[in-house]
């Protein structure tokens, strides 16, 4: 997170530091800045204390004459008003992240949206997958894929209003498009400044792991992490497979599962495995977890999508 006052205070102090330097090699726009600060002095006493509306008048045109010298001699150098103001990152805030109390300025909203992201675990190069880039032209059966978009963008519609009534398993090949499908759903959620993870199965399993077996050097953000794969919006769990399926990964699998199951918050899985094979793999306690709520959807094509694109590219 910035610190809006520290990055305020900097921005200040390097335009003090800019107007420092302009004026000592300019001697003439300091004694301008000098006497205009004065005239601003005599110009409350006359209009306020004085009430003296002919010297206010008189005090401002030398007011003007003053700044328009100012202005052309700023001009002979080939610079601007601007050099006496801070040069901030956001001028519609002037960094301070809001536009008035209560109205957030947008660069504090994408602040906050890129935290999400490098928190969510989706990496840089899957934020383009959205439900805009998926090509259902690259199906055999594109009608029928297009109707599984649509519930997949129905789940996202829940899970903004709140309600997140069922989860989505992805079969499938690889290359397929299920990863874009699913990261597409968790993008989607994450652009509405909700909640959402995706993890490899793999990379799921590492992180309880080291929480659970290194506690004393588990990295705080670990903990936080792990407390977010039961509570986040919307999880998504890819390449759930065949290798590497112990006794702990199917506890840690059915708990994350029966949990998020009963607090209604939804998730993704994507596997290469078929309904039976998963129930075969990971046994029926967790198979039951995974359609006890979930539309299941197979991604087929004759070919992979990933294949299709590549070729396409080369022409
Ligand atoms: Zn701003």
């Amino acid at each position: 997170m910035i610190d809006r006052d520290q990055l305020r205070r900097e921005k200040q102090n390097e335009c003090d530091r800019v107007v420092e330097a302009l004026h000592h090699r300019i001697p003439r726009l300091a004694e301008i800045a000098e006497e205009i600060g004065q005239l601003s002095i005599a110009r409350i006493k006359s209009s306020i204390f004085q009430k003296n509306d002919q010297r206010s008048a008189q005090i401002d045109q030398q007011v003007n004459a003053l700044m328009q010298e100012k202005k052309a001699i700023l001009a002979q150098h080939g610079l601007d008003e601007n050099i006496y103001k801070p040069q901030w990152q956001c001028p519609l805030c002037e960094d301070r992240g809001y536009i008035r109390p209560g109205e957030l300025c947008q660069c504090y909203i994408q602040e906050r949206l890129d935290e999400t992201f490098q928190r969510s675990g989706i990496p840089e190069n899957m934020r383009s997958l959205t439900f805009d880039t998926f090509n259902v032209n690259y199906y055999d059966q594109p009608t029928d894929i297009a109707e599984k978009v649509a519930k997949c963008r129905q789940l996202v519609e829940d899970i903004k209003s709140g309600k997140g009534r069922f989860n989505v398993v992805l079969l499938g090949e690889v290359g397929r498009g299920k990863t874009h499908l699913s990261v597409a759903m968790a993008n989607a959620v994450l652009a509405n400044r909700q909640t959402a993870i995706y993890k490899r199965i793999d990379d799921l399993l590492d992180l309880i792991r080291e929480y659970k077996f290194d506690k004393e050097t588990a990295r705080h953000e670990g903990i936080f992490e792990l407390e977010q794969l039961k509570t986040c919006d919307l999880l998504v769990i890819d390449d759930l497979g065949a290798e590497n399926v112990t006794g702990f990964a199917i506890n840690q699998l059915r708990i994350i599962l029966e949990e998020r199951n009963l607090r209604n918050k939804p998730w993704v899985i994507n596997s290469n495995l078929s309904l039976s094979d998963l129930q075969k793999v990971y046994g029926q306690r967790v198979a039951d977890r995974i359609i006890e709520k979930a539309v299941i959807y197979q991604l087929v094509s004759s070919e992979s999508i990933r294949m299709q694109k590549r070729i396409q590219n080369q022409f």
